[in-house]
């Protein structure tokens, strides 16, 4: 028998290997010889077509065997399979990459050959004693065994074999005791690595759904009892309109009333920490969190939980849709628009796609929750591919917050103005700030930027401070008192003078979350504050740590860049001040002013979700500008008109596909070269078919970690189409080897051109 076997090589094709004697499915996890090295492969399917041996030869006699065949039971289900067939194909990946990346770590060592599974011994008791004269008859000589027993006893008639010798200092010899006279057994019990499952989860509070949840609720249960191709969904639903409890209805259903199992998909987990606890509230063990900061050995045991069914709710980014569970019967994607959904290195797949081909598959139902949905999927509910449901109004009657803007051109007075000359907390915003501590309520101040300033410019000449291996600005930070590039870190002392000129007086420009948080400091010295962004929450539960102090009413203001953005529910935040609203509009991606509008929005419905009335100040330099007007309006609807109308001239997605291919190199010349070879191949190529090609042109950042960067774009009406040039792009062209190190990458439906 001759089995292809998917390697984790960025090689484009299968390899065919002799299966001795045994068999293998397809997914089942092989050990393979590869050239002088021992490798883990995936069969993929069982063949007699002998075209691809591992390496030279070609007749059946040359073709290698399988050295170990890893397990007994696939750990790629079939229809995880498919769907890592459909990403390998859509996305122009290697499909032994993909499935590397759907599968944990643990997997992929060629060491590995049970699955790795702590277990630890525990004695149980197999034979009550109810009465005491029985114990005294049985323990006569033996009173260690009996403190043995009534330690088992009382900790619930069993304990670990550990624990009693270790911890309570009973000798092996006194449980072996116990075992002879057949009152206590020794079993082998898998442990489970879940470090959640220490965390005490509040029972949940019984909310009634409003009609609104209801109306969709019944919609999406309806449509699981079906036997018919089930329409995706759109949740549309304003901020603090209860999308949650809408998921949390649908699972109860599929899961608990139909007895299948579900993946969730939220677009960061450490930043969705009471997401993710209302969802353990209601199905508590029944869910595994597939949390980033989890161990290998965790991650593993989550696994292998849903792949055995034991838990049947898995809940995690962007990976979890290669959840292995059984059944599957929803999928729902919260916060679908966020760009974490998109992988950005090989395999570069979109997790809000992969879950709409996957549902597809399954038959499951497939729920996209937004209050600013991507787009790509409002197109798609326009086109009748999905189904809208909506959410107009928040739960128990509360109203949207009130948004004011506030205008960074007018005139301030001096007190105002922060060392660079434009000012940082206006009068308004600091005025509401105040209030809110006079009332002890809480504040959110959102700015998307790090550092304290986040350029360095010479007045006499102009010139600004840049990395010398990326084309970026350097970020002084204050605290550290470093320059730091935030692509590829490098650090260096902030300067004294001016290389070109000499001049010694510099200017430290453009504000940071580190000089709000010293603005505030200084305004507010009683004010309790939390800084939340990458310089703060490097630890594996910063995040956790620091919305639990907000949680619990030990911060007043929590500043941060885009991660308190996100899903966070304080009924105690009555004031969100976005410090300038203008940080992302000027960036030079086509979907720049899309992120503006998603993240004021999100940002602003942080404020009045509890029963006090919120409101949202929004610094501007842009007030007139569309995405910020109608972010103030709360109109999703009125946005995606406009910017549809907007992107239907530049032709841009929704209106049509695009690939964006990246040449990068160390050599500017060659890159540049190699680049216009690769668009003038690539042209030539798409000819006949109907795929648009624009460019070569450097990238908008055209130099990281020390790689020039040049690249063009591939755009067609049609996705086959597009497919194809791709396709033909990564298995038929090489670059020409040279000196420069040459790499291309190609990313399918890319969410940023930077
Ligand atoms: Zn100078
Ligand atoms: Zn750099």
């Amino acid at each position: 028998m001759f089995v292809e076997v998917a390697l984790p090589l960025p090689v484009s094709r299968t390899f065919t290997y002799r299966l001795n004697d045994r068999e293998a499915k397809p997914g089942t996890r092989v050990r393979v010889p590869f050239g002088p090295r021992r490798i883990v492969g995936w069969v993929v399917a069982a063949t007699s077509d002998m075209a691809q041996p591992a390496e030279g030869g070609g007749s059946p006699a040359e073709i290698r065997a399988v050295d170990a065949v890893l397990e007994e039971r696939p750990s790629i289900p079939p229809d995880l399979l498919e769907l890592c067939r459909w990403i390998a194909d859509y996305y122009v990946v290697p499909i032994g990459l993909v499935i590397r990346a759907a599968l944990p770590l643990a997997l992929s060592d060629p060491r590995r050959r049970a699955e790795p599974q702590k277990s630890r011994r525990m004695a149980r008791i197999v034979r009550e004693l109810p009465g005491l004269l029985a114990r005294d008859e049985l323990f006569r000589r033996a009173p260690r065994q009996r403190a043995c027993y009534e330690a088992i006893e009382a900790s619930g008639g069993s304990a670990a074999v550990q624990h009693l010798t270790e911890r309570l200092g009973f000798s092996t010899a006194v449980v072996r005791g116990l075992v002879e006279k057949e009152l206590v057994g020794i079993i082998d019990q898998r442990e489970q690595r879940d470090p959640f499952s220490s965390v005490q989860v509040a029972p949940p509070p019984a909310l009634r759904p409003t009609a609104a949840q209801q109306g969709a609720i019944e919609a999406i249960i309806a449509a699981s009892r079906t036997d018919s191709i089930v329409q995706p969904f759109l949740l549309l639903g304003v901020t603090g309109s209860g999308k949650t409890l809408v998921y949390i209805e649908v699972l109860r259903e599929i899961v608990t009333r139909q007895g299948r199992s579900a993946i969730v998909l939220v677009p960061e987990i450490a930043l969705t920490p009471q997401t993710v606890a209302r969802f353990r509230s209601h199905f508590g063990d029944v869910v595994a969190v597939l949390h980033s900061a989890l161990s290998d050995g965790e991650r593993f045991d989550a696994w292998r939980s849903l792949r055995d069914g034991e838990r049947r709710i898995a809940i995690g980014a962007r990976s979890a849709i290669f959840a292995p569970v059984r059944d599957l019967g929803a999928i729902i994607v919260d916060e679908e628009h966020e760009s974490t959904y998109k992988q950005s290195e090989s395999p570069r797949y979109h997790a809000r796609d992969a879950a709409l081909i996957r549902a597809r598959a399954a038959g499951a139902v497939c729920v996209l929750g937004s209050a600013t949905p991507a787009l790509e999927s409002w197109s798609n509910v326009e086109h009748g591919k999905f189904r809208l449901l909506q959410l107009p109004e928040r739960v128990e009657g509360r109203p949207l917050p009130a948004v004011q803007v506030v205008d960074l051109r007018a005139p301030k007075d001096a007190a105002e103005r922060s060392p660079a000359g434009r000012p940082i907390l206006s009068q308004p915003l600091s005025e509401a700030i105040a209030d809110r501590l006079r009332r002890g309520e809480q504040t959110i101040l959102l700015l998307n930027r790090r550092g304290y300033a986040t350029f360095v410019q010479c007045r006499a000449c102009g010139a600004v401070w840049h990395c010398e291996a990326c084309n970026v600005s350097l970020t002084y930070h204050r605290a550290r008192r470093r320059l730091v590039c935030h692509y590829c870190f490098h650090e260096e002392p902030p300067p004294t003078h001016c290389d070109a000129c000499g001049s010694g007086d510099l200017s430290f420009r453009g504000v940071g979350t580190e000089q709000v948080e010293r603005e505030v400091g200084e305004r507010f010295p009683s004010a309790r504050v939390a800084r939340m962004d990458v310089d703060t929450t490097s630890g594996k539960w910063a995040h956790h740590d620091i919305l639990g102090r907000v949680e619990r009413g030990e911060v007043d203001i929590l500043l941060g860049t885009q991660m308190i953005a996100k899903g966070l529910d304080f009924p105690r935040v009555t004031l969100v001040g976005v410090v300038n609203a203008d940080v992302a509009m000027n960036l030079p991606d086509f979907r720049a002013t899309e992120r503006t509008f998603q993240l004021l929005t999100q940002v602003a419905g942080r404020a009045g979700r509890g029963e006090r009335p919120g409101i949202v100040f929004v610094q501007t330099a842009l007030p007139e500008h569309y995405a910020i007007r109608f972010a103030l309006q709360h109109d999703f609807r009125a946005f995606a008109d406009r910017e549809i109308a907007e992107r239907a001239e530049t032709r841009y997605p929704p209106h049509t596909r695009l690939a964006n291919v990246v040449i990068s190199g160390n050599d500017e010349a060659a890159t540049q070269q190699a680049a216009a070879e690769a668009a003038t191949w690539t042209r030539r190529a798409a000819r006949d078919v109907a795929v648009e090609l624009t460019g070569p042109a450097p990238c908008p950042i055209d130099k990281i970690r020390g790689r020039w960067r040049w690249h063009f774009l591939l755009r067609s009406d049609s996705p086959r189409a597009l497919g194809s040039v791709c396709r033909a792009l990564q298995l038929d062209y090489t670059l020409r080897p040279g000196r420069a190190e040459l790499r291309l990458i190609l990313d399918r439906d890319p969410v940023s051109l930077l």
